[in-house]
């Protein structure tokens, strides 16, 4: 701890001599200053905090009791302890209305003269502590006042976030329901007649379709959430790309929908993937070149090795999109602005894209577009291949390209 400092003023030369001398004989570390006037007292006051200051009340020029008035002004938390006459009551009463800590009456007595000079240093010592836990409690309250600012502005946002979501949500389930609950009424009344059969099963189909992009949009949300809340597991397994997608695009043509117009089988592409999560993948490009291009236009599928890479492209000759969109277009709840949909279609959530993205990124691959407004849209997953696969494909590739799959499909 540092050594108590200590003023003391006194216009009596023998008494600023003797009470340094008392000081330093009877408490062990203590600096004393002396001074004879209360003028330059204010000066020394002004330069150094002490820890106490001991005055004579009466003294030519400013007397003691002006002093402490000063010193109130200067450095209202330094005890002042001021030196009365012997039985001048009066005197010692309006130094401790005019704020003075104590005061000690001539002859002093050395034990109250120390005691009393202890006290008031250490409720200076107290005061200054009392201080500093000040000044560190509102560093530390508007810390904290700045931290809820902005968990609050956090959470305002997440809770906008969170209603626009439900807001979309509502209305985009709500639609195929209502499809559905008018089918299924119209199709009863249809059923009553059996030369109607044509219109229950263009119904049926329509229901299908209704259902199936109720399911979709229903995956695509508990997708987000698991991802949002990283509960999203894959099960990976080596699987062949060009049997998954001639698989997938066998069921995708086989209803009443998009034909498959042609089909090359090349060499197998093999790598380690949730083949549920790629299909789905997959399946949201496909919906998306449906939805974005005009009816009968055809979508190509190819799967081909690259390097260490095996690449499923999805194209389609539909509007394309922006140059200014394609950085957002794998952001949530992310529609391009003013897009025409093929008639009979409804726009997403603005989900797929984002859930299809992150399943291909936790399978430490990316998705990269090409898009030209007007004329069509490259969609290209790009996965890691096996590794037999990678080594095979770069020590051998000049000797034997490897053929890519392909298939068209016209819907
Ligand atoms: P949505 O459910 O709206 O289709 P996505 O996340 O799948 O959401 O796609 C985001 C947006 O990107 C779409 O709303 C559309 O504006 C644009 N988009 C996606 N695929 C295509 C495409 N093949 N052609 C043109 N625009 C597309």
């Amino acid at each position: 701890m540092d050594v108590p400092s200590v003023l003391i003023i006194d216009d009596d030369p023998s008494l600023l001599q003797a009470l340094p001398q008392t000081l330093y004989l009877r408490m062990r570390d203590i600096e004393v200053a002396t001074c004879d006037a209360a003028q330059t007292a204010l000066v020394l006051i002004q330069e150094r905090d002490y820890d106490a200051i001991v005055s004579d009340i009466k003294m030519p020029g400013m007397d003691g009791l002006e002093l402490l008035e000063r010193v109130r002004e200067l450095r209202p938390d330094t005890p002042v302890l001021l030196i009365t006459g012997h039985g001048d009551y009066d005197l010692a009463i309006r130094a401790l209305r005019g704020g003075a800590y104590d005061y000690i009456q001539k002859p002093i007595d050395r034990d109250s003269f120390i005691a009393a000079l202890q006290r008031a240093i250490q409720t200076r010592r107290l005061r200054r502590r009392v201080t500093e836990q000040h000044v560190a409690l509102a560093l530390h309250a508007k810390s904290l006042e700045q931290l809820v600012e902005r968990r609050t502005s956090e959470l305002v946002q997440a809770n906008a976030i969170k209603d626009k979501f439900l807001k979309v949500v509502s209305h985009e389930l709500q639609v195929p329901l209502t499809n559905l609950i008018g089918m299924t009424q119209l199709l009863r009344q249809q059923l009553e007649h059996p030369e109607n059969t044509g219109t229950v099963k263009q119904g049926l189909y329509e229901m299908e379709h209704s259902l199936q992009r109720t399911a979709v949009l229903v995956q695509d949300l508990l997708d987000t959430s698991l991802m949002e809340t990283n509960m999203f597991v894959l099960n990976r397994e080596r699987c062949n790309l060009v049997e998954l997608c001639r698989n997938m695009l066998r069921e995708y043509t086989a209803g009443a929908g998009p034909t498959l117009a042609s089909e090359t089988l090349g060499d197998p592409v093999e790598v380690e993937a949730d083949s549920d999560r790629i299909t789905e993948v997959l399946m949201n490009l496909l919906s998306n070149a449906r939805k974005f291009s005009p009816k009968g236009s055809p979508i190509t599928v190819t799967v081909r090795r690259s390097g260490y890479d095996a690449i499923i492209d999805v194209r389609d000759e539909g509007i394309g999109i922006p140059d200014e969109a394609l950085p957002h277009i794998f952001e949530q709840f992310y529609r391009v602005p003013g897009t025409h949909i093929q008639d009979g279609v409804r726009a997403g959530l603005g989900l797929g894209l984002y859930v299809a993205h992150k399943i291909v990124e936790r399978h430490g691959g990316h998705i990269e577009v090409q898009s030209v407004p007007g004329e069509g849209s490259v969609f290209s997953v790009v996965l890691p291949l096996c590794i037999d696969q990678a080594a095979e494909n770069t020590s051998g590739s000049e000797r034997v390209p490897s053929e890519q799959s392909a298939w068209t499909i016209v819907h």
